[in-house]
């Protein structure tokens, strides 16, 4: 599903913040990728979707390889990468159902389609009842799990976390890692970015850390190493 082979990205200001990455992820893994901040995480996840390049290596995401892709094919790549960030990135101004449809429309789903999808899709995120609510009626956890819900509706097969819990109560925090765990039991591969050890080491996942650009453990049913 993710194939990286040395891959290298420099920034126009200083050292490489990936400094030559290789890793697979077979479909339907969930791993969670750790390290400390600046270690290259976010970089990692941003090359992943091609909102950068890399300076050099290869990426084959979903059997697409990104320094082939066309520009013109770059929105239908997307569409197979379903992104969750710390921030949630709802549209304030829309409800939550509208929030969920707006992935729908995009992609021009009969409205049919959409009356069908979007109740579903919110029933599996446990919001079918706040459908009207808007963003700032809802606590963090419901709001990523709007989140969710949008990245998940048009069906995926790679689900992608920035920090999903970073903004989160740990309650809120451990339902969303299980409301990941369980879409992962689905069939979608899930990659996970997080700093909470605690989930990590109870979760007994697939666990990659980064240090300085680097891939420096990668354990099967891992917990986090620490260290000094
Ligand atoms: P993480 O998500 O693990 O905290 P990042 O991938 O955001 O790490 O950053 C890795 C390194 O790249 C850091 O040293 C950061 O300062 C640098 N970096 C990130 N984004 C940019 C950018 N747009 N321009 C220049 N340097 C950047
Ligand atoms: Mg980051």
């Amino acid at each position: 599903m993710i194939i990286l082979d040395n891959v290298v990205k420099t920034y126009s200001t200083g050292s490489p913040a990936l400094d030559g990455i290789s890793m697979h992820v077979a479909k339907g893994e969930f791993v969670f990728i750790m390290g400390e901040s600046g270690s290259g995480k976010s970089t990692l996840i941003k090359l992943l979707t091609k909102e950068l390049s890399p300076t050099s290596g290869k990426i084959i995401v979903n059997n697409t390889d990104l320094s082939k892709l066309k520009h013109r094919n770059i929105p239908k790549f997307r569409r197979s990468v379903g992104c969750v960030f710390q921030d949630f990135r709802l549209l304030k101004d829309r409800n939550v159902y509208e929030n969920v449809a707006f992935a729908q429309l995009v992609i021009q789903k009969s409205a049919k389609e959409i009356r069908r999808n979007v109740p579903a899709m919110l029933s599996i995120v446990n919001l079918a009842e706040k459908y009207k609510s808007f963003p700032r009626e809802l606590s963090g956890g419901e709001q990523q799990r709007v989140a969710i819900a949008r990245a998940l509706v048009n069906e995926p097969p790679i689900l992608l976390c920035d920090e999903p819990t970073g903004n989160l109560d740990p309650r809120n925090s451990w339902e969303i890692m299980k409301l990941l765990e369980e879409i992962n039991e689905g069939g979608t591969t899930v990659v996970v970015v997080t700093h909470n050890s605690e989930i990590v080491n109870a979760m007994q996942k697939r666990v990659i850390t980064m240090k300085r650009g680097m891939i420096v453990s990668d354990e099967q049913r891992g917990g986090y190493i620490y260290e000094d």
